[in-house]
């Protein structure tokens, strides 16, 4: 949900919440001031006008292809003002401003920004996730979980991150009984805003905004809701149990919880994935394209779960369109670290997807991962022997460098998804 259902654009949740949580702390009762939510806005744009001072006060826009049919992944508070959004094409931004400055995405200073923010967020408090480049959510411990404590953290997260980090760096901070509500929240003041949403609030809180202002709700859900007769975000409040399940199936039930307080976007352990996503080039833009892009997804992901140790025990796979839904889809699969399993496992999920005409972008992970090292090495001896080619194949990346040799099947891809990728859940490398 979240992202990957709003719209093919916000990928920021790509790694948040891409399947359904496996525990759900239903038992515990929804309590207030229970979780705080920072979303740094217009992130890459306020890193660019942070450190070019002349784009202050402009309309830009940030684009990994800055050609017309590059896609704006990030726009600046003046932009966003002339209706610039993000996911808009650069050719479209140009005709709603023609002269809109459009800049060539540079990840590498985004990362050294999200560090530095991280750091001030990790002086505060240990009790922090990373959602993705510019989202961090923070567990309150019990003596925040009040309206003093937990305003007071809020605004000094925000006020040391203006003085250590930025200037220009500007947050929105929600606080809440649960991920969705501070999140929620934090969306109702942007830009630099503080809000906290209560439990006694909710009525009030879900009569004051739309149904497509909901965090996961796209036009295909509204459409379903509204059709249910579910026309605002109380009667979706509202709506009992059996009636969201009727509606939404198995999702009906988290929604039921998630709209209440209750936490089920928080599943610590199995949070954990490895993966990769791009923005696919031009000339990627077709099913071939895009399929040769993932397997250098699969390739680089699972390198990188062999390298961190770990075994997964599931897959997850999507893909956006210019003109249709996008396609996402999970499988559990038996623990595995090797890029053959990998690749098969994907294309298999692929089977399912229906190809709209143009891919716009490509994501895979591996989730529900393990510590190979103390798990015993496969019985089957053909994973076993592809595990082994693998490993190889990591020694040579290791002795000459990522990429130096790769599976014929990458190669139309080679030198596709660099790391290009500024957004979703940064990447190992700012583990510590
Ligand atoms: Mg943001």
């Amino acid at each position: 949900m979240f992202g990957l259902i709003t719209n093919s654009f916000d990928f920021n949740y790509t790694h948040f919440y891409p399947f359904n949580p496996i525990t759900m702390s239903l038992t515990a009762k929804p309590k207030d001031f229970q979780t705080l939510f920072l979303d740094m806005n217009s992130f890459f744009a306020s890193v660019e006008q942070q450190v070019q001072p002349t784009l202050r006060g402009l309309p830009i826009g940030i684009a990994p292809y800055v050609g017309g049919t590059g896609c704006i992944i990030a726009a600046s508070r003046e932009a966003k003002n002339l209706g610039i959004k993000c996911g808009c094409l650069v050719k479209e931004a140009r005709r709603l401003y023609h002269d809109i400055k459009i800049i060539e995405s540079r990840p590498a200073l985004y990362m050294i920004y999200h560090k530095e923010i991280r750091k001030v967020i990790e002086s505060f408090t240990p009790h922090y996730q990373v959602l993705s480049i510019d989202e961090f959510v923070i567990n309150l411990t019990s003596y925040e979980q009040n309206l003093a404590a937990a305003t007071k953290l809020g605004q000094a997260i925000k006020d040391k991150i203006r003085s250590d980090v930025g200037d220009f760096l500007t947050c929105s901070v929600g606080i809440g009984p649960n991920r969705f509500l501070a999140k929620m929240a934090g969306e109702r003041k942007k830009p630099d805003g503080l809000t906290i949403v209560e439990l006694k609030d909710l009525e009030e809180f879900y009569s004051s905004i739309k149904l497509r202002d909901i965090t996961g709700i796209n036009h295909a859900l509204e459409f379903r809701l509204i059709k249910s007769g579910i026309n605002s975000p109380l009667d979706f409040f509202q709506s009992d149990l059996p009636k969201l399940r009727v509606v939404l199936n198995h999702s009906g039930r988290l929604w039921h919880y998630r709209l209440r307080g209750y936490e089920v976007d928080d599943y610590a352990t199995s949070a954990k994935t490895v993966g990769h996503s791009h923005v696919l080039a031009p000339e990627h833009r077709s099913p071939a394209g895009a399929k040769s892009v993932l397997r250098k997804l699969i390739y680089k992901a699972a390198s990188r779960l062999r390298g961190d140790g770990f075994l997964a025990g599931g897959i997850f796979v999507a893909i956006s369109f210019y003109n249709g839904p996008s396609f996402k889809k999970s499988r559990r699969v038996s623990p595995f670290s090797d890029t053959h399993s990998f690749t098969s496992n994907v294309f298999e999920m692929l089977k399912d997807c229906s190809w709209y005409c143009s891919p716009s972008y490509v994501s895979v992970s591996a989730f529900n991962l393990s510590s190979s090292r103390t798990t015993q090495i496969s019985i089957l001896p053909e994973i076993e022997k592809s595990r082994k080619i693998s490993e190889a194949m990591d020694k040579i990346d290791d002795d000459f460098g990522v990429g130096f040799i790769h599976p014929a099947s990458v190669f139309a891809a080679r030198d596709s998804a660099p790391d290009r990728i500024p957004f979703g859940k940064p990447r190992y490398n700012i583990r510590h």
